[in-house]
């Protein structure tokens, strides 16, 4: 027979920590206890979205997310899907909007609003909050678990571990969590920073700085192909942002060193970038080589571009010999940046790696060492893409940790 818990200790008031509290809270006659270490609930939820909240991404499939073994976020995915996670939400009285993508936002445009119906619903459901309450340790009893912060002391008869991982550390991010599971005798993979920028050789990105274009990336080492994205890219000051970027980080932090950036600037093939810049060397003989790709692509990339392809600034187009062309089309189809890494946990937006899922079971997330105990979010080693994949995996592992194996 399954076990009744009267009390659950949620630990983490992130995005799966509440969830997990609301879930738990359907059960009548359940105490439910909700411990946060900041100050209040929900910080980084609403930093994410630049504080507009992709909460979901309408394409999401479990096919889309990564871990040692991807496999295991399958039963919580498909148990709670973006549409079940817009119909929560909506149910919660949250107005959403679907953006290109598949991304879905708050029609305010604001996390606030999503903060704020998920503690509507806390207060509603009669949690039980705690702020300010870092868990510190998790000791198992003969019937339940007893939880310290400080002096204070709680015993609970199960306990929801969702404190999240250490990207953001700004907002929150910490490693208490992959602490607090050791302690239980659960292990952790590698931890590294993903969702976040790309650092490469600094000599173009510092000029192009600020310049945005829709691109398609692919990331090679020595000659091999580790990962491919396609969308909007930023450069920075030291390489490379943007959702694009962004997801080509985690093979980068997995993916050792000489590793090179491809970019292809155009949606054509060499074929048809050859004819564009013929057809404009015809019409505009007069155009000095800098204004090459004037026009086409941003003109402080266009120069670029041609001072990568060797072609001095001041020739005329008139001049331009077919290989000082075709070097052009190169640089335009498959520009070259050397990878130096990517930025560390503070500016990333989620960790990959996480406590290791075969130590917990995939349709319950309850761990297979402490009966009682389960696990939710970033905190296991599951993370997805950028466009509300990770948040759609917090709800969704939420959700089925809530639910307490019933
Ligand atoms: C800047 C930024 C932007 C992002 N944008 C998006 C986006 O638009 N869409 C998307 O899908 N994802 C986004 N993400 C990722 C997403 O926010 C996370 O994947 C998600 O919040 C993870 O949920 P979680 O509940 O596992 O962890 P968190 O939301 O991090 O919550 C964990 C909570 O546990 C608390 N905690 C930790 N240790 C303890 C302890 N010992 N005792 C008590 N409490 C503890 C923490 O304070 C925190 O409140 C973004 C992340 C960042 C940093």
């Amino acid at each position: 027979m399954k076990p009744f818990y009267s009390t659950v200790a949620v630990v983490g008031g992130g995005a799966s920590g509440m969830i997990a509290a609301l879930t738990a809270a359907e059960v009548p006659g359940r105490r439910v206890l909700l411990l946060e270490r900041q100050q209040r609930v929900g910080r980084k939820l609403l930093a994410t979205g630049n504080g507009r909240c992709n909460l979901t991404n309408r394409n999401a499939a479990p096919r889309d997310y990564f871990g040692s073994d991807p496999a295991f976020a399958v039963p919580a995915l498909s148990a709670f899907t973006p549409v079940d996670t817009q119909r929560f939400f909506s149910k919660l009285g949250l107005l959403t909007m679907t953006e290109e993508n598949g991304r879905v936002y708050p029609f305010s445009d604001s996390a606030n609003s999503v903060l704020d119906v998920l503690r509507f619903a806390l207060e509603r459901e009669k949690i039980e909050l705690r702020c300010s309450f870092p868990v510190e340790e998790i000791l198992p009893e003969k019937s339940g678990f007893r939880l310290r912060s400080g002096s204070e002391v709680l015993h609970a008869d199960a306990v929801i571990l969702a404190c999240g991982g250490a990207a953001g550390a700004k907002l929150g991010g910490v490693t208490d969590g992959y602490r607090l599971g050791k302690s239980l005798g659960h292990r952790r993979s590698g931890l590294y920073p993903s969702l976040t920028r790309i650092q490469t050789d600094p000599e173009y990105p510092r000029s192009l700085k600020g310049v945005r274009v829709q691109a398609a990336l692919r990331l090679t080492r020595r000659g091999v192909l580790l990962a491919e994205s396609n969308g909007e890219v930023q450069f920075t000051e030291t390489g490379i942002s943007g959702p694009a970027g962004f997801d080509l980080s985690r093979a980068i932090s997995f993916g050792g060193e000489d590793q090179l950036l491809h970019l292809k600037l155009l949606p054509y093939d060499a074929e048809g970038v050859t004819s564009l810049l013929r057809a404009r060397q015809r019409r505009f003989p007069e155009l000095e080589a800098s204004d090459l790709f004037t026009g086409m692509l941003h003109n402080r990339l266009g120069r670029v571009l041609v001072k990568a392809a060797g072609i001095p600034s001041t020739a005329p187009l008139s001049d331009l010999s077919e290989a000082q062309l075709r070097s052009a089309v190169v640089q335009c189809l498959d520009f070259c940046l050397p990878v130096r890494g990517v930025d560390g946990f503070d500016a990333a937006q989620v960790t990959a790696g996480g406590l290791l899922t075969e130590q917990f079971e995939p349709q319950t997330l309850e761990s297979r060492l402490h009966p009682g105990l389960f696990a939710c979010g970033e905190v296991l080693d599951i993370d997805g893409p950028c466009g509300g994949y990770n948040l759609q995996w917090a709800w969704a592992s939420g959700r089925l940790a809530g639910r307490l194996g019933s």
